[in-house]
């Protein structure tokens, strides 16, 4: 495949860990508005990796624990999670093999925000956006600065790229191209003939018992992009969205579209203005896909959240799965995709 067609095919990276999920029978506050049948708490995470997120949220949410410590206790798990290759340690690398993460985070009770981009050697960036957000004046640090204010927090410096990211980047460049040096072993495993960039990153939505809602999306972000790229997670209104009055919104998938579209923040203002979660999702999908003259050939996926614990999602494609646990427990969806 040459270099075009490799760029014009994206793959959602599902991610991994579907465990068992359980149902904690604790919690449930009632909403009393009629007409209403929605329960509190509620988190949606993505992907599939978004039943093991949501299970370690539950253990603070489900004892009534706010929705700010259970969207990061959700998101921390993935992220040290080494086999899952789309976020945290274990996440695909840039194209010279560097593992770059980018994370944000919003807290709606507290209508703040915080993020970091381009981050290096740092497990947990979606912790160093915390800080950013609570311990600073500002809402994003990049690159060498974002390193340096981790450090400076007490995070430890780590290799994130595993051997099996390694390798897997590795075949990429050695198959990349026959102009260059590059050679691939001659015993070239079929799945590794033609490895295409892929997307992979986890939204972790909540709304506590209390009404209070927050977010995280946090990424190792496109594989083998160039160095520096930041996608749409780290920017707040494009990978997420969070408005306490309203709900909230992660999009996964290719962030340059959603940086665009301002995905997130449209998703929320659709919520905003009337629409369920599930509608509010499926029309920034159709507009991506208007902009593209209605042939959209990559992947975009949104979950979205509203305050009284509803959900919803949609994507470009079909297969985009997402996790849902409230008072029927954590099961795994699959969203509505807007094209074959
Ligand atoms: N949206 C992320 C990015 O573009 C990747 C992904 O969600 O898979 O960096």
């Amino acid at each position: 495949m040459g270099d075009l067609s490799r760029r014009d095919f994206f793959k959602n990276a599902a991610g991994v860990g579907l465990g068992i999920s359980f149902f904690e029978p604790i919690l449930f506050k009632r909403r009393a508005t009629a007409g209403v049948s929605a329960s509190l708490p509620v988190i949606i995470s993505s992907g599939g990796h978004g039943i093991k997120a949501n299970e370690a949220a539950w253990q603070i949410l489900g004892k009534g624990g706010n929705s700010l410590d259970a969207v990061e206790k959700g998101a921390n798990v993935i992220e040290s999670d080494p086999e899952d290759m789309s976020v945290g340690i274990g996440g695909l690398p840039n194209e010279e093999g560097e593992v770059e993460l980018d994370a944000s985070i919003m807290s709606g009770p507290d209508r703040n925000a915080g993020a970091v981009g381009g981050i290096k050697y740092i497990e947990n960036p979606c912790s160093v956006a915390r800080l950013v957000m609570e311990r600073t004046d500002h809402v994003m640090i990049v690159g060498e600065g974002a390193l340096r204010f981790a450090l400076a927090h007490g995070f430890q410096k780590k290799n994130l790229l595993t051997d099996r990211a390694r390798e897997r980047w590795l075949r990429w460049k050695e198959t990349m191209s026959d102009k260059d040096d590059w050679f691939p072993p001659k015993e070239l495993k079929e799945a590794e003939k033609d490895l295409v960039q892929t997307y992979g990153t986890i939204n972790v939505l909540a709304v506590d018992v209390n009404g209070n809602i927050s977010g995280i999306t946090t990424t190792s972000g496109l594989s083998f992009k160039i160095p520096g790229r930041l996608g749409d997670s780290p920017i707040i209104g494009a990978g997420l969205y969070v408005d306490n009055d309203v709900g909230a919104a992660g999009a996964t998938g290719r962030g340059e579209e959603v940086i665009k579209t301002c995905g997130s923040f449209m998703v929320v203002e659709n919520m905003r203005r009337g629409m369920s979660p599930q509608q509010a999702c499926e029309d920034v999908v159709k507009r991506i896909i208007n902009w593209h003259g209605g042939k959209a050939d990559f992947q975009d996926n949104f979950v979205a959240i509203n305050k009284k614990g509803e959900t919803g999602a949609a994507s470009i494609r079909k297969g985009f799965r997402y996790a849902v646990y409230n008072e029927k427990g954590n099961n795994l969806y699959e969203g509505v995709g807007l094209l074959d």
